[in-house]
């Protein structure tokens, strides 16, 4: 499939859609989930047109590797839990639901599971606070 540069994400890129923005560099862009799965729910995507990791170029992948690196650092101290999960998906099949590629930044600890993926909107006064504190993790 092509890639379609009206998802969401690309519009976010454009500065054309709303976003809680943690980082952005040359080459990627950091952002939050605004229907977070835990507190603190980060993504990363590549300044590059890819529905996937298969269409990404190696240039970009690196660099997207870096930036989560990075950003998870960020949201590990900025939320104080103990476990980071990485996760990135590719195709419907695998869960996908926003068609540029996107790595996904969750903070976990023992005992706490995560709520519905892309269900339910967030309240934007607390991603806004959570934001700014990863912020001043970086
Ligand atoms: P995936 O299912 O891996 O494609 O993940 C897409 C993620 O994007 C989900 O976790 C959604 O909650 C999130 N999402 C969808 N629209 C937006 C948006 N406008 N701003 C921030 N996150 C979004």
């Amino acid at each position: 499939m092509a890639y379609d540069d009206n998802n969401i994400f690309a519009k976010i890129l454009r500065g054309e859609a709303p976003c809680f923005k943690v980082y952005e560099d040359e080459k990627t862009f950091a952002f939050m989930d605004v229907m977070p799965q835990v507190d603190m729910h980060t993504l990363v995507i590549p300044k590059f047109p890819a529905e996937n990791l298969f269409d990404l170029s190696p240039e970009y992948a690196a660099a997207m590797a870096t930036t989560v690196q990075t950003v998870a650092r960020a949201v590990k101290n900025a939320s104080d839990k103990p476990g980071v999960m990485i996760a990135q998906l590719n195709g419907s099949e695998a869960g996908q639901t926003v068609f540029h590629i996107h790595t996904h930044i969750i903070p976990r600890e023992g005992g706490i599971d995560l709520k519905f993926h892309a269900r339910d909107l967030a309240d934007f006064k607390l991603l806004e606070a959570q934001a700014e504190k990863i912020i001043q993790n970086l």
